[in-house]
């Protein structure tokens, strides 16, 4: 494990995909390969500069034009592919489901079919080092109502929403490709994430952002959905672990044993800025007040939770952060790193692309 592998991120420019490409940098020896395209969920920013270096490459390329990707893939011959790139926000892909079934379904396919090729070009050797991650959800398996029972590796999928739909169709291919055409493929199924550099469009960025313009903090219905939190630098080393220690053909399940209500999510938000925040934005004496229900989105799940038993039985990975450390670490990097969503906010982070603007 201590030898030097190029291992080809996808969605490396997005919120979970940084975290890992950071961890890759910072504290192993392996050369990194960014793939992205750069939606408006891709931000560069999230990579500081002072870890770029010879074992950096970024690749600005989009999985919907499959001769790039193949391009890309066969110019950099990767020993793993560790697949994120997505369209990943569910309330977008009720408003617009076409760039979900395009990206994470036909784009999926066309990193398979070029991975396929790279694996097929390779020696005995090479082949058998070789990975494909696939990088889920556990929204695949629709939601555990009125029960209290855990999604396990072998729970049926049973997809809500246009997002979770498509990554479900991924997750399928990405097994035939391992079953019919013998590809070392691996499946992640993960909760809930949070953390720095989260998108503002997410619920705990969107409160955190909020709340600190004085803003309404929009919970959905009575905000009693649950789900079970997962602070993503700990997923970034889950992650990790299963391309470089797990088995081919296997599905892990990835999750921080933290169930939460929205609502109880939003309220601890609230308490953190309460402490930490003296100079409040006019009008605004507790966050709490700020607190607003909404009608609820179609089709939402009740309930998501994971068992990660295998992949801590197995992998001997564990989360490192409780809910309570993960949340108030979040908070305080909001508070700090101002410039970065400060750009967000503004747009300005789509000016300084590579290949130019708003792309
Ligand atoms: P994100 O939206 O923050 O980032 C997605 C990245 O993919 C962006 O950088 C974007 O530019 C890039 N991208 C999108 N379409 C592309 C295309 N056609 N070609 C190349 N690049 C493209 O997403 P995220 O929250 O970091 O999620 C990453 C992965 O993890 C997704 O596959 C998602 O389904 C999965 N996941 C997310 C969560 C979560 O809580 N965020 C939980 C479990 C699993």
């Amino acid at each position: 494990q201590s030898d030097e592998k190029t291992l080809l991120v996808t969605g490396g420019a997005g919120f979970i995909g940084s975290a890992v490409v950071r961890e890759l940098l910072s504290n192993s020896p392996h050369r990194v390969v960014n793939l992205d395209c750069l939606t408006y969920a891709g931000n560069l920013a999230s990579i500081p500069t002072g870890l770029h270096g010879e074992r950096y490459c970024f690749e600005r390329v989009d999985l919907n034009d499959a001769a790039a990707t193949a391009n890309v893939v066969l110019k950099h011959r990767p020993d793993a592919i560790l697949h994120l790139a997505a369209e990943s926000h569910v309330d977008r892909s009720i408003d617009g489901p076409g760039a979900f079934v395009q990206t994470n379904i036909v784009g999926t396919f066309n990193l398979l079919q070029a991975a396929l090729t790279l694996f097929q070009s390779m020696s005995p050797a090479a082949q058998t080092e070789f990975r494909f991650h696939h990088v889920s959800t556990d929204e695949v398996y629709g939601d555990l109502v009125g029960t209290t029972d855990l999604f396990t590796e072998t729970t049926p999928y049973a997809p809500s929403s246009p997002y979770s739909a498509s990554k479900a169709a991924s997750d399928h291919l990405v097994r035939a490709w391992g079953r019919t055409y013998g590809l070392p493929t691996l499946v992640t199924n993960c909760s809930n994430n949070y953390g720095p550099y989260h998108f503002p469009e997410k619920l705990i960025p969107h409160v955190i952002l909020n709340a600190l313009q004085g803003k309404p903090l929009p919970v959905y219905g009575q905000g009693l959905q649950i789900r079970d939190w997962l602070y993503v630098a700990d997923h970034a080393r889950a992650l990790i672990q299963v391309l470089l220690r797990g088995h081919p053909g296997e599905t892990y399940n990835i999750g921080g044993h933290n169930e939460k209500t929205n609502i109880a999510v939003v309220e601890s938000i609230c308490d953190l800025l309460q402490e930490r925040v003296p100079n409040r934005p006019a009008g605004v004496r507790q966050f709490r007040d700020l607190i607003t229900f909404v009608a609820d989105r179609p089709g939402h799940d009740a309930r998501y939770a994971i068992d990660a038993g295998k992949i801590e039985r197995e992998l001997g990975w564990r989360p490192e952060e409780s809910f309570d450390s993960g949340l108030s670490k979040t908070v305080d990097w909001y508070l700090t790193d101002e410039d970065w969503w400060q750009d967000v906010l503004s747009g300005d982070y789509q000016l300084n692309r590579i290949g130019g603007a708003g792309a």
